[in-house]
């Protein structure tokens, strides 16, 4: 195979023999996994807790298959969300392996465990170029976008249940979810939002996570992730690390190109530096269709 690393039989290649029993009712509904030999040769893929991820991944591909042909669906949604979900299967095992129903933390996610995949990618706008709706956010921003849209249905944490999930509950509605730009209202109508008001809550709480205090984001009831708790990742990877590449010197003047793809949003970051002010200055004016915010966060 090219690309990728990884493969789950949908039923409907050629030669696919893993078809839905809605199709033909000999089907074994079993699920293959097609890996990629040249990647998974490589040095870096020598490692039992991203192929249990990858695994977790195609798997969730297949299970996605099912409900969309028992439907009488294509087998796939549309490309940002069947990715999305994936990535969300990968993230919600690597929680319940490490016993972190919510609020984990990736450093309890141990080598033993499947790799929790690249949900946290897009955080603090350092994936400017991929939106949630965009194929290249597709295994990071949109995964980050429709966890953060569970989240807002109450789904937070990953233990067992016996309730209707939010995959349930957005896929037994009878649409084209093969076509994304009735998918993504749909999918923010779901939780009570517009469009832009859901793309707004969702960008504000990737761009503050893990900067404010647990205590501010509840009085404020601001929107923020539960699934995981980033606080941990901010110092690591994110604004708080003081390599960040997404922050800017208060000592000398600096121009930067803010590009944010329809849905997605960028963010760059200034730090207190003792009694120094900032003077900030649009040079081109945004886009009239974006929103620009200034947000102190202490
Ligand atoms: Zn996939």
């Amino acid at each position: 195979m090219g690309g990728g690393t990884g493969f789950a039989y949908h039923g409907i290649l050629p030669g696919a023999t893993g078809g839905s029993q809605a199709i033909c009712p000999h089907s074994s509904e079993m699920t293959t996994v097609r890996l990629n030999a040249t990647a998974w040769a490589q040095p870096a893929s020598q490692n039992a807790s991203r192929l249990a991820g990858l695994l977790i991944h195609e798997y969730a591909h297949n299970a996605e298959a099912r409900v969309h042909l028992r439907a009488g669906r294509p087998s796939t949604s549309a490309w940002f969300l069947s990715e999305a979900w994936a990535t969300l299967a990968e993230e919600t095992a690597a929680r319940l392996a490490s016993g972190q129903a919510e609020g984990a933390v990736q450093s309890k996610v141990t080598a033993q465990m499947p790799n929790p995949g690249s949900v946290f990618l897009g955080l603090w706008g350092k994936q400017e170029a991929a939106g949630p709706w965009q194929v290249a956010g597709r295994y990071t921003v949109s995964a980050q976008m429709l966890m953060f849209l569970r989240e807002l249905k109450g789904e937070v944490s990953a233990a067992p249940r016996t309730q209707t999930t939010f995959h349930q509950q957005i896929y037994a509605e009878p649409r084209d979810w093969t076509d994304h730009k009735s998918a993504v209202p749909a999918l923010a109508a779901s939780v009570g939002l517009t469009h832009a008001e859901l793309v707004d809550r969702h960008a504000l709480a990737a761009v503050t996570a893990g900067l404010l205090p647990e205590n501010v984001i509840r009085e404020r009831n601001l929107p923020s992730f539960r699934s995981w708790n980033p606080r941990e990742l901010a110092v690591s990877d994110g604004p708080l690390n003081p390599s960040f590449n997404g922050r800017l010197s208060r000592t000398r003047n600096e121009f930067v190109d803010q590009w944010v793809p329809d849905g997605g949003y960028a963010a760059i970051y200034m730090m207190a530096d003792a009694n120094r002010g900032i003077s900030l200055a649009s040079i081109q004016p945004p886009d009239p269709s974006g929103i620009v915010r200034l947000t102190r966060l202490r």
